[in-house]
C-alpha cells in the first residue's frame, strides 16, 4: 500500500481510484494500516479498498482546516460563490457517473439516486447565494455618540458527521453552506459510503477550485476516530446526521471538549401519515406507498406509521395492499425498481427483527415476500396498535404498519404519541381542516395532502423531540454556521 502519495494524478478523468483520505488538498492513505473493502450492497462487488484514518490523520485534518479558514473566510463573496457555480457544472457534466456511484455504493435505486443528484445540485445553487447573505446590523442605542454594530462572521471550522442513506446530499447539506459562509470543514462520512458520502464530494469541490485545506475528508472506523472527532477542540460547530442514540452520544462527548461548541443534530424519525375520513383515498394510498418504500424506507422522513380513520380504514387497507403488491423490488440499477437492497447487514437484521416483532404481535400480514441477500420484499401489516414496539420504533425498511384510529382526535393523539417529531403528513379534502390538524402535530415538518419526504435547500428542515436540535437550509443554516460579533464605536 502506498502511503501519503498524491494520488490525484492517477484519476484525472473519471472519479475513480479512491483509497483513503483527503487532507490539506492531498489524497493520502489513512495511517492506521487497516483497510476496509467498500462493497456494493446489492452484489457485494468490491468498489474500492479504503485505508482507514487514525487519530493523527484526524489531527492533521483539523489543523489543515484551521490553517486554511482565515484566507477562505476573507475571500470575496463572489469568489466563494463561483466555486459552487462551477461545482454545479461539474455535477451536470458527470451526472451519470455520480448516479452510478450512488447506485453501486449506497444501494440507491436509479429513481432515488436521480432525486439525490437533484438535491445536491439544488443545494449547491442555494450555497452560491449564501456568501452575500451573511449580513450584519447597525442598531440605535441610548447613549450619545455610541454606534452599535453587529457583524456576522464565519464560525471558523465546522465538523460534519453524515450517514449512509443519502450520503452525497446529507454531507453536502452541511458542507456547502458551511463553506459558502466562509468556514472550513472536516467531514467524516459513514464507513458504508466513504466515496459518495465524502471523497466524491471532495473531488467535485477540488475540481471546482476550492483551495486546499478548506474541505477535508477523514474516513475511518467510528470506534477509532468517532469520539475524538466529537471531542476535538477546533470545530466551533459540529453537525451530526444519523441515529438518535449515536446523536445523544456525540452530544455528550462534544460536551467534554476543552472548548465548548455548538451542535446541530438531525436524527431519527417516526413519521405518521394520517388519512382523515374525507381524504382522497387514491392520493393517500399513492403517497403512503412512495413515502414508505422509496429508498427501501431508509429515509429519516419515511412514512413509518399510516394512521387511518375507521370510516375508510377497510377501503384504504384493501387499496394499499393491492398497490404495494405491484412494487418492483431487486436490482437497484433496473430503472423500474422501487425497492432495492438495504445498505448493510445490520440494517437487514434490524428490519428482519421488525417483521418478526409484527408477526409475534399477531398483526394482520397483508403483503409479504422473501428476504434475499440484502433485498427485503415489501411488507404491509394492518391492525397494528400504536403503542406496540413495532410501531414505536423507527423501522428504516420496506415494512408498512397501518393503524386504525376511531376518529380525528384519536388520529392526532396517535400521531403525537412518539418520542420523535421530524416529518408528518395529513390527508383531507378540507384544506382548513388539514391546516388546523397540521398545526397540532408535534413535528418540525408537516405536509398536507402529500408524502412525508420533502427537503428544499431554501426551506427550513428539522425536527422536534428526539428527532434533533437545530435547523437546516436557507436562512436557518446561515444562523447555524455563522456567529455574531457586537462591535461598538464611541464617538
Ligand atoms: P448512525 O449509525 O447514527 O451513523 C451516522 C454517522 O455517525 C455515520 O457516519 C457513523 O459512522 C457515525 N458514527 C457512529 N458512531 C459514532 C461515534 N461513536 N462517534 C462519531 N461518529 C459515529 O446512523 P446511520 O445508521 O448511518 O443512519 C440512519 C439514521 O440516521 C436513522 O435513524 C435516520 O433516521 C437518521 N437520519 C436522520 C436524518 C435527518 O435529517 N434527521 C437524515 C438521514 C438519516 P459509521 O457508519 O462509519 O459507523
Ligand atoms: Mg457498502
Amino acid at each position: 500500500m502506498q502511503q501519503n502519495v498524491d494520488r490525484s494524478a492517477f484519476f484525472p478523468r473519471a472519479y475513480d481510484g479512491f483509497t483513503g483520505q483527503y487532507i490539506a488538498g492531498r489524497w493520502v492513505a489513512g495511517t492506521t494500516g487497516a483497510t476496509v473493502l467498500d462493497r456494493n450492497p446489492y452484489d457485494d462487488a468490491v468498489l474500492a479498498e479504503i485505508t482507514q484514518a487514525g487519530l493523527s490523520d484526524l489531527a492533521q485534518a483539523f489543523a489543515a482546516a484551521k490553517a486554511a479558514q482565515d484566507d477562505w473566510g476573507r475571500a470575496l463573496p463572489g469568489d466563494r460563490a463561483a466555486v459552487f457555480l462551477k461545482a454545479v457544472t461539474i455535477l451536470e457534466a458527470r451526472k451519470e457517473e455520480i448516479i452510478g456511484w450512488l447506485v453501486r455504493e449506497s444501494g440507491s435505486t436509479r429513481l432515488k439516486a436521480g432525486i439525490e443528484w437533484g438535491a445536491v445540485r439544488a443545494g449547491m445553487l442555494e450555497a452560491a447565494t449564501m456568501p452575500a447573505s451573511a449580513q450584519g446590523h447597525i442598531i440605535p442605542v441610548d447613549r450619545p455618540g455610541k454606534e452599535a454594530r453587529v457583524y456576522k462572521k464565519p464560525v471558523g471550522v465546522v465538523g460534519v458527521i453524515s450517514p449512509w442513506n443519502f450520503p452525497l446530499h446529507l454531507s453536502n447539506r452541511s458542507v456547502a453552506p458551511a463553506l459558502a459562509l466562509g468556514n472550513a470543514v472536516v467531514l467524516k462520512p459513514s464507513n458504508d459510503t466513504p466515496i459518495t458520502g465524502g471523497l466524491l464530494l471532495a473531488k467535485i469541490y477540488e475540481e471546482a477550485g476550492l483551495p486546499a485545506g478548506v474541505l477535508n475528508v477523514v474516513v475511518g472506523s467510528s470506534s477509532v476516530i468517532g469520539d475524538a472527532f466529537a471531542r476535538h477542540p477546533v470545530p466551533r460547530v459540529l453537525t451530526f446526521t444519523g441515529s438518535t442514540p449515536v446523536g445523544r452520544h456525540i452530544a455528550q462527548v462534544a460536551g467534554e471538549s476543552s472548548l465548548l461548541k455548538r451542535i446541530g443534530l438531525e436524527l431519527g424519525g417516526n413519521a405518521p401519515l394520517v388519512v382523515l375520513d374525507d381524504a382522497d383515498l387514491e392520493k393517500a394510498v399513492g403517497a403512503a406507498l412512495i413515502g414508505r418504500f422509496m429508498h427501501q424506507g431508509q429515509i429519516c422522513m419515511s412514512t413509518n406509521r399510516i394512521i387511518v380513520d375507521a370510516s375508510i380504514y377497510d377501503d384504504f387497507v384493501e387499496a394499499y395492499t393491492a398497490a404495494v403488491k405491484t412494487i418492483k423490488y431487486g436490482d437497484p440499477n433496473d430503472p423500474a425498481t422501487l425497492v432495492g437492497p438495504l445498505c448493510n447487514d445490520s440494517q437487514v437484521r434490524n428490519v428482519t427483527e421488525s417483521i418478526a416483532r409484527a408477526r409475534q404481535s399477531g398483526f394482520r400480514e397483508c403483503v409479504s415476500g422473501p428476504i434475499e441477500g440484502r433485498v427485503v420484499a415489501p411488507h404491509v401489516f394492518a391492525d397494528v396498535t400504536n403503542d406496540s414496539e413495532f410501531a414505536r420504533n423507527e423501522i428504516f425498511g420496506p415494512v408498512a404498519p397501518i393503524i386504525r384510529a376511531a376518529n380525528e382526535a384519536e388520529a392526532l393523539a396517535f400521531a403525537n404519541d412518539t418520542e420523535f417529531g421530524l416529518s408528518s403528513a395529513v390527508f383531507t379534502r378540507d384544506e382548513a381542516r388539514g391546516l388546523a390538524f397540521a398545526q397540532r402535530i408535534e413535528a418540525g415538518m408537516t405536509h398536507i395532502n402529500d408524502i412525508t419526504i420533502h427537503d428544499y435547500p431554501h426551506v427550513m428542515f428539522g425536527g422536534e423531540k428526539n428527532s434533533g436540535l437545530g435547523r437546516f437550509n436557507g436562512k436557518w443554516i446561515v444562523e447555524e454556521f455563522t456567529t455574531d460579533h457586537f462591535i461598538s464605536i464611541q464617538r
